[in-house]
C-alpha cells in the first residue's frame, strides 16, 4: 500500500472544488454525526474517510459529533468506543466532542420561533392516528383537529410539554408545513416528543426531545456546517433540513448531499440487527472479529490503513454500493503481505522424527520477510523431532501433490530437505509418527547431485514449540445478502468460528496484541487483544493466504 495514496475523487468534491473556485466558500467544514446507539461498522467507515477525508485534503476541519437525541435507545459506552474507533482509524476530529444535546435550549428556543411565527403546533393525537392521518405514497394526508391553534396556546401547551405536565405520547410538537406534500416527510412532521428518559450528558434537564430531523440541520448551522454529507434514505428529508432553516433566524445555511451506503456481501450493516446479535449473545460482544464493526475488524487484525484503502477504492457515489467480501480482504492481504512478518504455525500438528540427525537444537537464522531484509531476522530453533501439518503428509499421492510423501522428499521452510521413511500408527490407524532422513548438505541449498525437490512445507521444533489456541473466522453468515431473508439469523453460518489447538514458534511468545503476522503457509493472524497471554497464546486468523496453495496443490 502506498504510503501517500491518491487523493479521491468524486462527485462530492467535485461540488467543493466549485464551491471554493466560485467563491461561496473560502474553507470547508464537514461533520461525522453517529448516533450513539452502538458501535461504528464498516458502514460508518466510509463515512468517516469521506467527512474527514475531506477536511484532511482541503485543510478544512471536520466535527466529531454525536446525534444524541433519542436518551432510551444511547449509552455512554458507544460514546467512548466511536471515539476511540475514529482515532484508530487515524482522524482528528476539529475541537472538542459535540453532541447536539449541546444545543437543547437553542433547539427550544427555534422552536418557539417557529410557533410564533405560526409555523409549529402541538398536537394531541396519538401516534397511531398521527400515522393515520398522515396518508401514503398516494393519498394526500388530513389535517390534525389540534392544527389551528392560537399561538398563545401552542406556547403554552409547549412549555407545559416541557415541564413534564403531559404523559408520554400524550402530545407532541409538529411543523405546519403541507398535510397534501408530495413529499410525506413535509406532512406536518414531529419536532418534539416527550421522552421521561435520562440522558446520557442533560441527566434529567429534559423530558422533550428534539427529532433527529429538527436537530441535525440547526447543530449542522450552528457549526458552520458547509457541506452536510449523509447517506441517499435521507434525500427526501433534505426538504426539511431546508425548510427549517429558512424558517428560523439562523445566519448559516449548510447544504446536504447525499450518498449510497456500504452494503457488505456476507455482512450485516443494521445497528439494530448488530446489536441483536450481541444481546442474544450469538457473538462474544461488539468486537467479536466476526463482527463488520471497526472493532471486531479491528481485534481480527485489520489494520486502520486497509480500511481507509477499501474506503478509497469503493468510492463515492450515489449507485447502490454492494461490495464483495473479496473486496475488503484483498485490501488486508495487500497491506499485510508487504507488512506482516513471516512466522511458523502448525495448526493440525503431526510429529516428524528425524532419525538420523543427532540430539540438540541447532538455532537457525531466518529473515522475518521474504523481500524486505529491513525487517530483519530471527532465530528459529531446529531439531530432530518437529511437527508439520497433518495434510502436509501423504502415504501415496500424484505428482500434483508438493508436500511429502512416503518414500519421497520436501523441503522444510527455511531448513533442510527431509525424506519420508516410514509411519507409526495408532490402533485406530491414524499416524502419530512420521520417521524420516535429512540431507544435512542441504541447508539454503540444493542437494548437491541435482535431485529436484519442489515442495516446501512449514514446521516448528517439537521441544520448542509454544501450544496456541488458533480461531479460524469466516464470514458470520452463508447467504450474502442476509438483510433480505425474513429471519436473518437464520443464516448465521455454522463454521463462523472455527478452533484449533496448534503449535507456534517459540519467537511469538510474546506477540503483541493486535500485531499481525504471516503464519507461512496458512494466512494472516494476529494475538487476540482479549484472550491471548504469555501464558495463553490466542491467535485470530485475520484472512487466508491468496488461494495460490489451493490452486497448485491437490
Ligand atoms: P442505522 O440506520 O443502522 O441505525 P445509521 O445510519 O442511523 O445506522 P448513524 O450513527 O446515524 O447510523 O450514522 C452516522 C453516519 O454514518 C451517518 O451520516 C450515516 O449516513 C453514515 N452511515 C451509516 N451507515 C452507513 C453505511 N452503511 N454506508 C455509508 N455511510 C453510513
Ligand atoms: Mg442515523
Amino acid at each position: 500500500m502506498s504510503e501517500a495514496p491518491a487523493r479521491p475523487t468524486n462527485f462530492i468534491r467535485q461540488i467543493i472544488d466549485e464551491d471554493l473556485a466560485s467563491g461561496k466558500h473560502t474553507s470547508v467544514h464537514t461533520r461525522f454525526p453517529p448516533e450513539p446507539n452502538g458501535y461504528l461498522h464498516i458502514g460508518h467507515a466510509k463515512s468517516i474517510c469521506l467527512n474527514f477525508g475531506i477536511a484532511q485534503d482541503y485543510q478544512g476541519e471536520c466535527n466529531l459529533r454525536f446525534d444524541d437525541t433519542n436518551p432510551v435507545k444511547e449509552d455512554m459506552e458507544f460514546v467512548d468506543s466511536i471515539k476511540r474507533d475514529v482515532e484508530w482509524l487515524g482522524f482528528c476530529w476539529s475541537g472538542d466532542v459535540r453532541y447536539s444535546s449541546d444545543y437543547f435550549d437553542q433547539l427550544y428556543q427555534y422552536a418557539v420561533e417557529l410557533i410564533n411565527k405560526g409555523l409549529a403546533y402541538v398536537d394531541e393525537l396519538s401516534a397511531e392516528q398521527i400515522r393515520e392521518y398522515r396518508g401514503t405514497l398516494t393519498a394526500p394526508g388530513k389535517e390534525s383537529p389540534y392544527r389551528h391553534r392560537s399561538v398563545a396556546e401552542n406556547l403554552a401547551l409547549f412549555n407545559k410539554m416541557r415541564d413534564g405536565e403531559f404523559a408520554e405520547g400524550a402530545a407532541c410538537l409538529r411543523a405546519k408545513i403541507d398535510m397534501a406534500s408530495p413529499f410525506i416527510v413535509m406532512r406536518d412532521p414531529v419536532l418534539y416528543r416527550i421522552k421521561f428518559a435520562e440522558h446520557h450528558q442533560t441527566g434529567n434537564k429534559w423530558c422533550i426531545y428534539p427529532m433527529y430531523d429538527f436537530t441535525h440541520c440547526i447543530s449542522d448551522a450552528l457549526e458552520g456546517i458547509t457541506h452536510s454529507l449523509c447517506t441517499l434514505e435521507f434525500q427526501d428529508n433534505r426538504r426539511l433540513y431546508d425548510w427549517v432553516l429558512e424558517n428560523i433566524t439562523i445566519p448559516c445555511h449548510p447544504r446536504q448531499y447525499e450518498f449510497s451506503r456500504l452494503n457488505l456481501e456476507y455482512a450485516i450493516m443494521s445497528k439494530r440487527k448488530l446489536s441483536q446479535l450481541v444481546t442474544e449473545q450469538i457473538v462474544h460482544g461488539w468486537d467479536d472479529p466476526r463482527m463488520p464493526t471497526i472493532s471486531g475488524l479491528r481485534r481480527r487484525g485489520y489494520t486502520a490503513a486497509a480500511i481507509r484503502e477499501f474506503c478509497l477504492r469503493i468510492g463515492v457515489t450515489k449507485q447502490d454500493n454492494n461490495v464483495e467480501m473479496a473486496a475488503l480482504e484483498s485490501c488486508i492481504r495487500d497491506d499485510l503481505n508487504e507488512h506482516a512478518p513471516r512466522a511458523m504455525a502448525v495448526l493440525d500438528p503431526v510429529k516428524i522424527v528425524i532419525e538420523n540427525m543427532p540430539d540438540g537444537t541447532e538455532i537457525l537464522t531466518v529473515p522475518n520477510h521474504p523481500n524486505k531484509a529491513e525487517m530483519g531476522s530471527r532465530s528459529l530453533p531446529f531439531s530432530r523431532e518437529i511437527y508439520i501439518d497433518r495434510a502436509d503428509f501423504r502415504e501415496e499421492a500424484n505428482k500434483q501433490y508438493k508436500r511429502l510423501v512416503l518414500g519421497k522428499e520436501v523441503r522444510l521452510r527455511h531448513a533442510y530437505v527431509i525424506r519420508a521413511e516410514r509411519v507409526e500408527k495408532d490402533a485406530a490407524g491414524e499416524i502419530t509418527t512420521i520417521f524420516c532422513s535429512y540431507d544435512p548438505a542441504t541447508l539454503g541449498k540444493d542437494p548437491a547431485d541435482g535431485r529436484k525437490v519442489k515442495g516446501v512445507i512449514h514446521w516448528v521444533s517439537a521441544a520448542d514449540a509454544l501450544p496456541a489456541e488458533i480461531r479460524l473466522y469466516d464470514r458470520l453468515f452463508s447467504v450474502a445478502n442476509p438483510a433480505a431473508a425474513d429471519d436473518f439469523l437464520a443464516t448465521i453460518n455454522p463454521d463462523s468460528l472455527v478452533i484449533k489447538q496448534g503449535l507456534v514458534e517459540p519467537s511469538l511468545a510474546n506477540a503483541p496484541a493486535e500485531q499481525a503476522y504471516q503464519f507461512e503457509r496458512e494466512g494472516y493472524f494476529c494475538a487476540d487483544s482479549r484472550d491471548s497471554s504469555t501464558d495463553r497464546l490466542v491467535f485470530n486468523r485475520t484472512v487466508g493466504l491468496r488461494d495460490t496453495w489451493a490452486k497448485t496443490e491437490a
